[in-house]
């Protein structure tokens, strides 16, 4: 297969080799864990359970019967101790069940599908969203929506996301090589659900030994590795999609227009592990980085467990924090406590110091038209600052703002150092506001 590229994109300094050799550790379960009734994009869910019940680990706690949901379960086994409203990592609070770990580690009994090649589409599906598995990239879509696209979109490839684009980041990387089997099984699973032959695997180049990897486990198998030039925001799904296949996709539509549904490496080997195994989607593997880190490192964890003890069994200097980070750094979501769980969407945890964070004081835009040269979805970010700056929302809509994936290049390239980033985001929120 040929690579296409696509256009626009910047080529950030990669900072991977911290822990991009680092061997995943998995690390013990928190004594309290912290699960959030929001993860996904859709509807928040109800609990299962109420205070003083006890779990055991894998025990779906919570549900909804809205379209857009997914379910939630429980990492350990122990007891409910709260549900209450508290902080978590995507900006403001969330109904979350906190739940005391027994130490037991004792498993429900598990569903699964062994002999899944014999299912129907529709029972996968059903069991993939009862395992509650989400996009694991980061936008932490239903999976079980996303394999089910409109009957007027006939899907002929499915293209996995191994770019991992982020700099830092190194949990898809790891899994890549450490668990290359599960992801190509779970491709396997979904190429069945969608009725199609045709899987490819695109991976930049900076991860040499996750493409060896992935390669060896294809063989026979007919599903193609695809190695990327590297660079930013590569890992964006109509990026890729350029990247790989050549195809755009157009302005507000889904990649199934196209004929295409991408999901990340991650999704398709929790898909294994859900599917073959019973298991639930109950822990992710979490880069953990950044100068005030002492040992940068890949950790295994249980979603729930709280930031704070990621950096401790990392080692952190927290004088020297200027900004923690969940994700990577350009497009990761800043933090304002560590007191907040690892959630589906955890790929990273960065604690950055002033001299990774680079802040400077915003100039006047000097109209180099940098920031349009690399924006990967062809739009004019400088118009955004500027509309902003005025208040004028209901003019953004003519430049496309909603197009804008957020992927931060306008803003890294920008030599005024314009806060475009900024108005990106608060002029979506106030667009979406008057289209109310
Ligand atoms: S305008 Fe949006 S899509 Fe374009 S470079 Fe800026 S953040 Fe990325
Ligand atoms: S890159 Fe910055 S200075 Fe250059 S046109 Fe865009 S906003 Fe203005």
């Amino acid at each position: 297969m040929k690579f296409f590229g696509f256009r626009g994109g910047v080529h950030p300094p990669d900072n991977k080799v911290q822990t991009a050799t680092k061997a995943t550790e998995k690390m013990a379960s928190p004594k309290m864990v912290y699960i959030p009734l929001q993860q996904h994009i859709g509807a928040p869910l109800d609990p299962l359970v109420k205070v003083g019940d006890t779990v055991l680990k894998g025990q779906k706690i919570a549900d909804s019967t809205a379209f857009m949901s997914t379910t939630i379960h429980s990492p350990v086994s122990g007891t409910v101790k709260k549900i209450e409203q508290r902080v978590f990592p995507l900006m403001g609070k969330a109904n979350t069940i906190v739940i005391e770990n027994d130490g037991r580690d004792e498993w429900c009994e598990l569903e699964k599908i062994e002999n899944w090649q014999e299912a129907s589409k529709e029972d996968l599906l059903k069991l993939i969203r009862e395992k509650g598995i989400v996009g694991i990239g980061g936008a932490s879509f239903p999976t079980h929506i996303k394999l089910n696209p409109p009957k007027d979109c006939p899907i002929d490839t499915l293209v996995l996301n191994g770019a991992e684009c982020e700099p830092y980041l190194n949990s898809d990387n790891r899994l890549m090589l450490e668990d290359p089997m599960a992801i190509v099984e779970g491709i396997k699973i979904i190429k069945k659900i969608l009725g199609i032959d045709n899987a490819v695997i695109g991976i930049e180049e900076n991860k040499p030994l996750a493409i060896a990897s992935m390669k060896k486990a294809c063989e026979g198998t007919g599903i193609e590795v695809l190695p990327l030039h590297t660079k930013y925001p590569q890992g964006g799904e109509k990026q890729l999609i350029k990247a790989v296949l050549d195809r755009e996709v157009p302005s507000g539509k889904l990649p199934a227009s196209v004929g295409v549904v991408v999901q990340n490496t991650g999704t398709a080997a929790a898909i294994y592990r859900g599917v073959v195994l019973g298991q639930p989607l109950i822990e992710k593997i979490v880069t953990v980085s950044g100068k005030a880190i002492k040992e940068p490192k890949n950790l295994k964890v249980v979603i729930g467990t709280p930031f704070s003890e990621l950096l401790d069994y990392c080692g952190v200097e927290r004088e020297k924090i200027d900004k923690l980070v969940m994700g990577g750094p350009m497009m990761g979501m800043a933090q304002f406590t560590e007191e907040v769980p690892v959630i589906k969407g955890t790929g990273g945890l960065l604690a950055l110091t002033k001299e990774e964070t680079n802040y400077t004081k915003p100039q006047a835009c000097i109209s180099c038209g940098k920031c349009v040269d690399v924006c990967p979805m062809h739009l004019v970010p400088f118009m955004y600052a500027r509309l902003a700056v005025k208040g004028e929302w209901e003019n953004l809509g003519q430049y496309n703002l909603m197009d804008c994936i957020e992927c931060g290049s306008c803003a890294y390239i920008c030599p005024a150092n314009r806060p475009l980033t900024e108005a990106i985001k608060i002029g979506k929120a106030k667009l979406r506001a008057i289209k109310k």
